[in-house]
């Protein structure tokens, strides 16, 4: 099957026998270097957005005020960029212009650290101008240029370079660490959307501790939307929880509920401070019902409830709840192991895990009791799943009928 890889390559092929330049950038030459696989494949061309669009056919304008279309070539779409240059951040959040450029140099410039600010041609050879490389040996993250000037442009950077720290492991340049001190009251105009984006991606990082600490070391939050602006007590001064409890947790809406709680929030406010992260929806319920079996589960777990939480968030998400409670220090880690092992046979020995196991659907059933489908389904499945995973009544279509008729008498 085609890679990433293969269809940047194609693509810089063809850019280059029109006449133009194109180089890979960011991301996906810093993970090339370092051995590990790029998540995408950025190009950089200096051809313009319009004449990258004649030169393939299949095409999608998705950033042409920054100069982004993007090309899909054998199978896989790539993002690729007009050569470009930012100016003027005066709300420090997005450039006031951008204007396409015909040098790399310059494209490089713009970028936010060195080790993503490296270029690479198709025969492999790298363009460094602002010694990446060496940073990438050093584990380093350097901002490009004056770090409190790349800062003012756009205080995000502050937040990514924490970001990276927690996924690459390495340590902040001492000039760009002190930026960030210095700059952190910039932080407040960021859209909460970015923020969060950065966290999240912190929070699948391979040392997400890190990260947070760092977060806590420069008290970022005083600053950071939306923490900045949460009413009462806002984000605590220490965290409230040992942070090396983050890195002991494998999913990032696990890793959310306990930086939550290390920030001081309780479980009550939990929902309402998820909300103001404007995480979607689904991943906001998701880790409020995380967060509230892990403060209300009592030891020895209790089956009939456990298995009706799993219907909520299925035996994965119950697993992480635990693990939540022995990254807080509730419970024992090889308590903590043993109830995850525990509730791994309760949700495989469920007859049914979701709706769709059951054995009628809702068009099914409204047939059968000559309704019309509207919002009583809705509960009324739910109330059937519950029954059948909980071993109540079989899965078998007369017995949900009958139990669902006797529910609407
Ligand atoms: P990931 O693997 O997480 O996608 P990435 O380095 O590709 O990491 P992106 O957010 O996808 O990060 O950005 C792609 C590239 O664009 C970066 O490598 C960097 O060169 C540049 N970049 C992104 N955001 C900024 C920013 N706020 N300021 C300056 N350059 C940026
Ligand atoms: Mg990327």
């Amino acid at each position: 099957m085609p890679t990433g890889w293969d269809a940047a390559h194609r693509i810089m092929e063809i850019l280059e026998e029109a006449g133009h330049q194109a180089f890979l950038v960011g991301g996906s030459v810093r993970d090339r270097l370092r051995g590990a696989e790029p998540s995408d494949y950025d190009v950089a061309t200096d051809a313009h957005p319009e004449q990258v669009m004649v030169l393939f056919p299949r095409t999608a304008p998705t950033g042409l005020s920054h100069g982004t279309v993007t090309v899909t070539a054998v199978g896989t779409p790539i993002e690729v960029t007009t050569f470009r240059r930012e100016a003027g951040y005066s709300d420090h959040r997005r450039p006031d212009e951008v204007r396409f450029v015909s040098r790399l140099e310059e494209d490089l410039a713009r970028r936010d650290f060195t080790i993503n600010a490296m270029a690479e041609d198709r025969r492999g050879q790298i363009i460094d101008p602002f010694d990446g490389r060496k940073d990438l040996e050093r584990g380093r993250i350097r901002a490009v240029g004056q770090p409190t000037e790349r800062f003012t442009e756009d205080a995000l950077r502050m937040v990514r370079a924490v970001r990276f720290a927690a996924q690459l492991g390495f340590a902040i340049d001492p000039m760009t660490e002190s930026a960030i001190s210095a700059c952190r009251d910039r932080l407040q105009p960021l859209a909460v959307e970015r923020v969060a984006a950065e966290l999240d991606k912190m929070w699948t990082a391979p040392h997400p501790a890190y990260g947070a600490v760092l977060l806590w070391k420069h008290q970022l939050f005083r600053y950071l939307p939306p923490f900045c602006a949460w009413d009462g007590e806002g984000v605590a001064n220490e965290p409230l929880h040992p942070l090396s409890g983050l890195d002991a947790l494998s999913h990032s809406d696990v890793r959310w509920a306990f930086f939550l709680f290390a920030c001081g929030v309780d479980e009550e406010r939990m929902g309402r401070r998820l909300r103001s992260l404007r995480l979607p929806g689904r991943r906001v319920k998701r880790i409020a019902v995380i967060a509230r079996i892990a403060a209300a589960s009592s030891v020895p777990l209790e089956e009939e409830e456990a298995k009706r939480r799993m219907l909520d968030i299925g035996g994965e998400g119950y697993q992480q709840a635990i693990s939540l409670l022995s990254a807080l220090g509730r419970l024992e880690p090889e308590t903590a192991k043993q109830l995850e092992r525990q509730v791994a046979t309760w949700w495989k020995e469920m007859p049914v895990q979701r709706r769709e196991d059951l054995a009628v659907d809702g068009r099914v059933l409204a047939d059968a009791l000559e309704l019309q489908p509207g919002p009583w389904l809705k509960p009324m499945l739910e109330f059937l799943l519950e029954q059948v995973a909980l071993g109540q009544i079989p899965n078998n279509e007369q017995a949900l009928i009958d139990l669902a008729r006797s529910g609407r008498q």
